[in-house]
């Protein structure tokens, strides 16, 4: 038998939320590599089955370490299970170069799909989810933060952004002064006792969280951005006649004012050419 690494996804919150399949490969996995021993354990108690030695610590500081570890089993025939402490590896959660690893060395890799704390906020946010960016943490301060917000200030997409209870509302309160009032929506706990999902303008919700302390798992969904108006034909004709008068040609003239304009080239290259037809000579 081909030996495999199984990604399984476990629960965000409610226990209930394991799948029968995961709980079917945690329950016979030859080995099983979690970040935490101790807390994984719980789900193997929670669910009567036997960690009975299986279980390995993988944690984003040996992760590198254990790659050749993990090749070595799956490629020997082992069936090599992958958790998290929550949720799916690999997402804000070490896995994916050990994933990688096995990948690359032409083995198996394959999933038990299941609990995401970005999809489970996004699907209960309201907000556009047919397109959308997972930032994960956003870097805590200095210029990567700052540069992070502001390709946000541009994106247009609806962004999940996960978040520690401590530092919610000062990121609110930086994201709607740099990115405008927009809308979003706090998911707190969810799957769990005080599960809550506040929705608002960012100012609305840093308001709204101030008042006491902030507890528990949280995301962030943003809104989108608004798409930037479309540029007018008259402007675009006025930009074009502009470098045709100073020598450009034709294609020039049209990449330039496509560029700057940040107009579609094509359609900016078929008003070029409805100037020149008018205008032959
Ligand atoms: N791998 C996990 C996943 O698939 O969602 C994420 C792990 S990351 C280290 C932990 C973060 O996920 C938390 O700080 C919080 O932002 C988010 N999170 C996890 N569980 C959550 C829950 N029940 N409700 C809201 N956010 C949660």
């Amino acid at each position: 038998m081909s030996g495999m690494l199984i990604v399984v996804a476990t629960p965000i919150g409610n226990l209930g939320d394991l799948s029968a399949r995961a709980l079917d490969v945690l329950a016979t996995a030859t080995v099983v590599y979690c970040e935490d021993t101790r807390h994984s354990r719980q789900i193997f108690s929670a669910h009567q089955i036997s960690a009975a030695g299986r279980l390995r610590s993988l944690h984003e500081h040996n992760e590198a370490a254990l790659c050749d570890e993990v090749v070595a089993r799956v490629a020997n025939g082992e069936t090599v299970a992958l958790i998290s402490d929550a949720g799916t590896p690999g997402v804000s959660d070490p896995g994916e170069r050990v994933v990688a690893a096995v990948a690359n060395a032409g083995l198996i890799v394959t999933t038990a799909p299941g609990p995401s704390a970005v999809i489970a906020a996004l699907s209960v946010s309201g907000l556009a989810s047919d397109r959308f960016v997972m930032e994960g943490f956003l870097p805590r301060r200095g210029s990567e933060r700052a540069k992070r917000i502001e390709q946000l200030g541009l994106e247009q997409r609806t962004a999940v952004i996960y978040e520690a209870p401590g530092r919610l509302v000062d990121t609110l309160r930086e994201l709607s002064d740099r990115l405008g009032d927009r809308r979003a929506v706090v998911a707190r706990e969810l799957t769990k006792l005080h599960e809550e999902v506040a929705r608002g303008t960012l100012s609305e919700l840093a308001k709204q969280f101030s008042v006491g302390d902030v507890r528990g798992e949280i995301v962030i969904v943003l809104n989108g951005a608004e798409a930037p108006p479309e540029t007018d034909d008259a402007t675009i004709v006025d930009a074009l006649e502009v470098e045709l008068r100073s020598g450009a040609t034709l294609r020039d003239a049209a990449s330039s004012v496509a560029s700057t304009l940040k107009a579609p080239h094509r359609r900016v290259y078929q008003l070029a050419l409805d100037i020149r037809r008018d205008n032959p000579h």
